[in-house]
């Protein structure tokens, strides 16, 4: 891998020199050659044993420079002025065919100064749930960090209880989060705010530099990525359960996977997280605290928007008021092409809401419900299977008859309706009982088997494939996930 640092090159303080500490054994679980070609990294796949050392951090390379990041952070409303990456290194960055930057970090690789009391490791079960999941939300189309690769370290690490440790390679445009920002202005540091506004503008945002004040539009950027980002996550039931603002990363990308948890049933009110017992990270509340993470990120920059503090806010406040109605737009664009509304209509918000609504009233699977629409839309089209979902068939049926209404198939070809739908609404998700399946397998077994036909089946999300048809199918009711659990 040829490696630059652009980051390491930022003064001395934005982050602290860190090796990651070897481990016993590294063994390869798995690496990404999709993504290994994508970024263009020339590395010899023939020698496993090799492989696994570089991605464990036993071989550091001629060129990394290996660096644990400086941040602070809100988490659950509470502002911390230091937590860095506690068990996490960045090799360094890579260019693909595009010229494209991307951090290359380890996660599990030893103690870092700002471990506090961690340990640094990473478990086998959280490696390979961050594994299923950022690959799977890339293949569904969500922006999200990507991994590269995971190793078992053939060391134990201990949390409730032993668990085998291991290693997760994870790939993203950069990791700089909100809490980033924040690192800086706890400490009333505004060169170092404007160096790394400069620093995400030239590495993120470049457009913005044109602009009659390219803070402000660096801000209106971060926000409609951000707005776009998290309607795609109401679009296929992710609930991310810890959206600190050290866990939001600038560039719109989905990081920081710990007990992040997808809808069986369809519940605005749904929260999985163990740890989150008030519900601020709800499905139903990730737009607002999107918008509430962006407004800590406006703070940050204030003196660099305007050198009046007056005029600063109100160029803030007005950005982040806008955040609404971008998420709005986002959010109602994708789900019309979700019901296969090919045009705009008014009532289109109110034909959507009802059948969500039906779907939280009738406690119904949300991906399951979206996918047989697909086969719903043709008037000569059989939906007993469908409304046999709802216990109320009634009110389903003469939903159904609304929306087909809406359809105009008088005028629109059905079949296009179809492709468009079966193009969106996927039949494969990353089911929380599906990896709690794997995770078990594999931790308790050795077994990586489920692991890798999962990850096949989660590659091709829109596809129908007979060869994974237990994939598909809602949890039976002693295989619902109740809770999920960061297990750093
Ligand atoms: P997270 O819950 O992953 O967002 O982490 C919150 C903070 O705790 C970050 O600063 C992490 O680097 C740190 N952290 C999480 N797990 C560990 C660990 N095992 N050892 C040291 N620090 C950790
Ligand atoms: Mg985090």
């Amino acid at each position: 891998m040829q490696f630059e640092n652009t980051y390491s090159n930022l003064p001395e303080h934005f982050f602290r020199r860190t090796r990651p500490v070897s481990v016993a054994n590294p063994t390869l679980i798995c690496c990404n050659h999709k993504l290994i070609e994508e970024l263009n990294l020339k590395l010899d796949l023939t020698e496993p044993e090799k492989v696994a050392k570089i991605f464990s951090g036993n071989i550091i390379l001629d060129g990394s420079d290996p660096i644990a990041l400086a941040y602070a952070g809100h988490q659950f409303g509470n502002f911390v002025p230091q937590l860095g990456d506690g068990r996490a290194v960045l090799l360094g960055e890579v260019l693909d065919a595009n010229n494209a930057r991307w951090d290359i970090q380890l996660k599990g690789s030893g103690p870092t100064l700002f471990s506090r009391n961690g340990d640094g490791r990473a478990a086998l079960g959280p490696v390979i749930r961050e594994y299923i999941l950022s690959e799977s939300m890339h293949a569904l189309g969500v922006a999200t960090s990507r991994s590269l690769a995971a190793v078992t370290t053939g060391e134990n690490v201990f949390r409730e209880t032993v668990e085998p440790g291991a290693i997760l390679t994870r790939v993203a445009s950069s990791h700089i989060r909100v809490g980033t920002f924040q690192y800086y202005l706890a400490k009333n540091d505004f060169n170092a705010i404007k160096l790394l506004a400069d620093y995400a503008i030239n590495r993120l945002y470049p457009d913005a530099r044109k602009a009659k004040n390219p803070y402000l539009e660096l801000l209106r950027q971060i926000c409609d990525r951000q707005a776009s980002l998290i309607a795609s996550w109401m679009h296929l039931g992710f609930i991310h359960g810890v959206m600190n603002t050290d866990n939001m990363a600038i560039s719109g990308e989905t990081i920081d996977y710990g007990p992040c948890a997808f809808l069986d049933n369809y519940n605005p009110d749904a929260v999985f997280s163990s740890i989150d017992s008030m519900g601020r990270y709800a499905f139903g509340n990730q737009a607002k605290i999107a918008q509430w993470n962006l407004a800590r990120l406006a703070e940050c920059i204030l003196p660099l928007l305007h050198p009046d503090e007056k005029k600063a806010i109100a160029l803030a406040t007005d950005i982040i008021e806008t955040f609404d109605g971008v998420y709005d737009d986002y959010y109602l664009g994708g789900m019309r092409r979700k019901f296969g509304f090919l045009s705009n209509k008014p009532k289109d918000k109110s034909i959507i809401d009802e059948l969500l609504d039906l779907m939280q009233r009738f406690g119904v699977d949300y991906t399951l419900v979206m996918r047989g629409l697909c086969s719903a839309v043709k008037t000569s089209s059989d939906i007993t299977e469908l409304s046999d979902k709802f216990s109320n068939a009634i009110e389903f049926e003469d939903w159904v008859r609304r929306w087909r209404d809406r359809l105009q198939l008088g005028s629109i070809d059905p079949n296009e309706i179809i492709r468009s739908m079966k193009s969106i609404n996927p039949v494969f998700i990353p089911r929380n009982h599906l990896i709690e399946n794997v995770i078990q397998s594999a931790v308790g077994d050795n077994d990586f088997k489920l692991f890798q036909d999962l990850l096949l089946a989660l590659s091709n999300p829109f596809e129908d494939n007979k060869d994974f048809m237990s994939f598909k199918l809602p949890p039976k009711s002693n295989e619902i996930v109740h809770q999920t659990y960061c297990g750093t």
